[in-house]
């Protein structure tokens, strides 16, 4: 460990462009933020200033959990994927509500045969 490893790394100035920059920033030390630094493994990425693209190489190859997380929140393919499972899931419970309302409807019958024996 030296002073370097433990500097405070700050998030890139202005607007950002791609939800990978949660993941990237600059030394303090930087002060004009030309090299960005990983968060994650405060390795220098090299990146041209607004280009995400090795940035996400950098994150895909290094930290694979971080870059599914952010696939998930920007890709639309996620969310059909979810609705079929939720559809799945309705149409397999209606045959059981079915079962379970027929089996309390003989188990009240037999309760209630069961007060006049
Ligand atoms: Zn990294």
């Amino acid at each position: 460990m030296n002073a370097a490893v433990s500097e405070e790394i700050v998030n890139k100035r202005g607007k950002v462009s791609s939800p990978v920059w949660q993941f990237f920033g600059y030394y303090k030390s930087d002060r004009s933020q030309t090299n960005v630094v990983s968060k994650l493994c405060k390795t220098v990425v090299p990146a041209k200033t607004g280009n995400t693209t090795n940035l996400m190489y950098h994150l895909s190859r290094a930290h694979p959990l971080e870059h599914s997380r952010i696939q998930q929140t920007t890709s639309v393919a996620a969310t059909p994927h979810k609705q079929q499972i939720t559809m799945e899931r309705y149409s397999a419970s209606v045959p059981y509500d079915k079962e379970s309302k027929r089996y309390k409807d003989i188990t009240e019958a037999v309760a209630y045969f069961s007060v006049y024996i």
